[in-house]
């Protein structure tokens, strides 16, 4: 049977005293490619920060079946924030220090990596086809290779989750397909649990496993075949719903 890596049961939470995500319930299982899907300002980016543990809410979560407080694992999650992907091209660090960056225990920044260190870097920049890349300066790089060395960062603690915060903001149009594409398999060929947040609703592609529609309130969570159903009316006036109305 697949483990349950996130269970969110009546979760909500408040800014001060306001309501910005209202009785979420679903639940994330090994292998899962998720899209939590909704327009800005829905709580997609507060409901990614309850589960990294950076935010304390009501309800109940789970994480790889132990209370959320218990954890103790959080080299288990990796993530890559927003607009990770925007260095200008003076940034003076090169591909292979961003990556290595991401290792938690840390290699002196001057000294000479050890030879598994390296490899691990390789080994993360090829999972996101940029291995060629490694001793580029990172601001070189388009928005969309940027994004792929970032993953590569959250890939060299071997996670077993990753969370993405609207991955696909700064990539070019043309390159989205082969960016999810990429995230498809490393997914199924590596076999990692991945959830993603997006405002853009054409995004959901034909590698995402699951959709969680989000707007103050989940508004359908199912499989993506049952997404597919969905009428664009439907999704568009989802989309429009006031999270005040609520
Ligand atoms: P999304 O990621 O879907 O754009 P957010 O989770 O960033 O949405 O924000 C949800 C709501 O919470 C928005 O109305 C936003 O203005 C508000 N919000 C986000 N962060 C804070 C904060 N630190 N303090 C107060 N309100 C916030």
């Amino acid at each position: 049977m697949k483990k349950t890596f996130v269970e969110l049961q009546n979760v909500s939470f408040k800014y001060n005293s306001r309501l910005v995500l209202d009785d979420i319930s679903f639940n994330v299982n090994e292998g899962d490619f998720l899209a939590i899907v909704g327009p800005n300002g829905s709580g997609k980016s507060t409901l990614l920060k309850i589960i990294l543990g950076l935010l304390k809410p009501k309800g109940e979560i789970k994480l790889f079946g132990e209370p959320f407080t218990s954890f103790q694992h959080r080299e288990w999650i990796g993530y890559v924030s927003q607009k990770s992907n925007a260095f200008n091209s003076a940034f003076p660090a090169t591909v292979k220090e961003v990556v290595q960056s991401g290792l938690t225990k840390k290699v002196g920044l001057f000294k000479k990596l050890p030879k598994d260190t390296i490899k691990r870097v390789n080994d993360a920049l090829s999972a996101v086809g940029m291995d060629k890349f490694i001793n580029r300066n990172i601001g070189e790089l388009s928005g969309g290779q940027q994004q792929r060395v970032f993953i590569a960062r959250a890939l060299i603690s071997e996670p077993k989750l990753l969370v993405l915060d609207e991955p696909t903001v700064g990539i070019d149009m043309k390159n989205v397909q082969s960016f999810y594409d990429m995230l498809g398999e490393l997914n199924k060929k590596h076999n990692l649990t991945i959830i993603l947040v997006t405002h853009d609703i054409e995004t959901p592609s034909n590698q995402i496993s699951h959709v969680a529609f989000l707007n103050g309130r989940i508004l359908f969570y199912g499989d993506i075949e049952q997404y597919n159903q969905i009428s664009k009316e439907q999704i568009y006036k989802w989309y429009g719903h006031s999270v005040r109305a609520m």
